[in-house]
């Protein structure tokens, strides 16, 4: 496939072509992953930041967030309940701090939950996937040491005019691309992403993400729509509304469909994003070509304070409840859910 491919699969009216084109995605992922979605349980461990991305809620210019971070005795709980439910992984994401405070804190709570989540149907504990942000290479392997072996970096846009726009000048985008190579030198299976119908993103740029995925030959993907939080910056901008929350909705489905056929055997997120804008958001994308969904961990008395866009679904809802509706919702969209797994992609077992 090359760049035109893409660009008319993001880009074509023709409904019925793009239903072809969900199908052949759909075929693609069940020949090339299997039937199986797996589960990583998101715990939001800390909306501390030390950034100020122009888009995002949990910013530190945005005074009237409620700061948190979760003990580690919460934390290892959420991990440890998520084993019990035969999750297999769980992911730690957090605001982005590179203090050794921070560091040291993320090493410990890694190094307990591998320790304490050893079972006899998971010998060699839960899988932990790390999403906290552009670190050093040495604190990169210093988090790998302790026992995580996926990570997970957004590169957010790959255009560097667009990369500008959305953040503060001691953001840099070549920065951002090193630190996806630097953990893969570190060791990890690396997943990045990026956002969907941003105000000013071109179904080109697009097109262009897409193959930056395919020529660093990345694992794993997680990529959602753009959606508003109204203490930003960027909620101010006046071609916000460009596009419409469907709209942005219809291209994130699109980018799941261009990425699954473009790459065939990585592991591709259903975003929670998605499902802010359509109720039954995750599930679609599961047709669409995804196989990961990350049902909610964090505990709901601070689930509130990680709010990086307005209208963050399940926000009231248990670990509990997420689990049973999540359940229903996956055999309803035929498929399967694969317990007691870490669930790596196929792509990153090929490699090995
Ligand atoms: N701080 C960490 C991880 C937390 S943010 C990091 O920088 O990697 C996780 C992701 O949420 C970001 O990578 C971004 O793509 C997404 N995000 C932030 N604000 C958003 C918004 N307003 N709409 C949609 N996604 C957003």
């Amino acid at each position: 496939m090359n760049k035109n491919d893409l660009i008319h699969i993001l880009a074509t009216p023709d409904r019925l072509e793009l239903e072809r084109i969900r199908g052949a995605a759909e075929e693609t992922l069940l020949r090339c992953c299997g039937n199986k979605v797996y589960f990583r349980g998101l715990i939001e461990f800390s909306n501390l930041c030390d950034n100020d991305c122009l888009y995002c809620g949990i910013r530190k210019s945005n005074r009237r967030v409620a700061r948190y971070v979760l003990t580690k005795e919460k934390i290892i709980e959420a991990a440890l309940w998520c084993g019990e439910q035969g999750y297999g992984s769980v992911v730690l994401q957090s605001g982005e701090r590179c203090d050794e405070k921070f560091i040291g804190f993320v090493e410990e709570i890694v190094a307990a939950i591998k320790d304490k989540s050893r079972t006899p149907a998971m010998p060699e504990g839960l899988g932990i996937t790390l999403s906290v942000g552009e670190q050093s290479e040495a604190t990169y392997r210093r988090f790998f040491a302790a026992g995580a072996h996926r990570y997970l970096l957004r590169i957010e846009t790959t255009s560097p005019e667009l990369y500008k726009r959305l953040h503060p000048a001691n953001m840099r985008l070549p920065d951002r691309i090193e630190s996806l190579n630097a953990l893969r030198r570190a060791g990890f299976q690396v997943g990045t992403g990026v956002m969907i119908g941003l105000p000013g993103q071109t179904v080109e740029q697009l097109a262009d993400d897409l193959l930056f995925f395919r020529d660093i030959d990345i694992d794993m993907i997680g990529m959602g729509p753009y959606i508003m939080h109204h203490d930003t910056p960027l909620s101010a901008w006046r071609d916000v509304h460009e596009r419409t929350a469907a709209d942005r909705f219809d291209l994130a489905l699109r980018m799941i469909a261009a990425a699954r056929l473009l790459l065939e055997d990585v592991n591709i997120a259903a975003a929670t994003a998605l499902q802010a804008i359509d109720p039954e958001g995750r599930e679609k994308a599961l047709s669409w070509g995804a196989n990961i969904i990350m049902p909610q961990l964090t505990p709901t008395e601070v689930r509130h304070d990680y709010q990086l866009y307005d209208g963050k679904p399940c926000l009231d809802e248990s670990a509990d409840q997420c689990r049973s509706c999540l359940q229903i919702r996956i055999a309803g969209a035929g498929r399967e859910i694969g317990y007691d797994s870490w669930g790596d992609s196929r792509h990153a077992i090929n490699k090995r």
